[in-house]
């Protein structure tokens, strides 16, 4: 991405795989048992990349919004599901522990890309039966707050939040 290109939100890393392990049969549900046989994750923020042909995926892209900005409820109601099967690419995201869920979406929060990079999104399930896992372990975390007046001024309801965080993201 260029310098100039600007994103309302995003969590990004360095990643240099403490393991790279070939698994079998992973899906969204089992993925924490996987990770789990390779080190204790239930106090620690682990990135993570799986990479190769998967049977089955279910992903979500956003609209692009315009100024004055949708809630991200209509964003939510209004985004393109896609159900797509046997294809190559890599999926890449955070396991955040269930006490920090205040500070990112507990659990896993995994993005994907194609091979060709034409097709991506959001990552509602996936199912692959032979894939590659890589993971590092992150024990350091830094927020970066938007320093624009909007953001210093606006008020911000922790419940109505955390209500559009469980119904966006779950
Ligand atoms: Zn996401």
């Amino acid at each position: 991405m260029g310098n100039d290109e600007l994103l309302p939100f995003v969590q990004i890393t360095t990643f240099q795989p403490d393991k790279v392990v070939d698994i079998t049969a992973v899906s969204k549900n089992n993925l924490y048992t996987h990770l789990a046989q390779y080190l204790p994750l239930d106090n620690v923020f682990v990135a993570v990349k799986i990479s190769g042909c998967f049977d089955k995926l279910k992903i979500r892209r956003p609209f692009v919004q315009q100024k004055p900005y949708p809630s991200v409820v209509k964003v939510f109601e209004q985004q393109v599901v896609d159900t797509v099967e046997d294809v190559s690419g890599t999926l890449i995201g955070f396991w955040t522990p269930e006490f920090f869920k205040e500070l990112s979406v507990a659990g896993f929060h995994l993005h994907f890309i194609d091979t060709t990079r034409k097709l991506g999104g959001h990552v509602i399930d996936f199912m692959a039966s032979k894939t590659e896992l890589a993971f590092e372990r992150k024990q350091a975390v830094e927020i970066v707050l938007p320093e624009d007046e909007e953001y210093l001024r606006k008020n911000l309801k922790m419940d109505d939040l955390n209500n559009v965080i469980k119904q966006v993201e779950n």
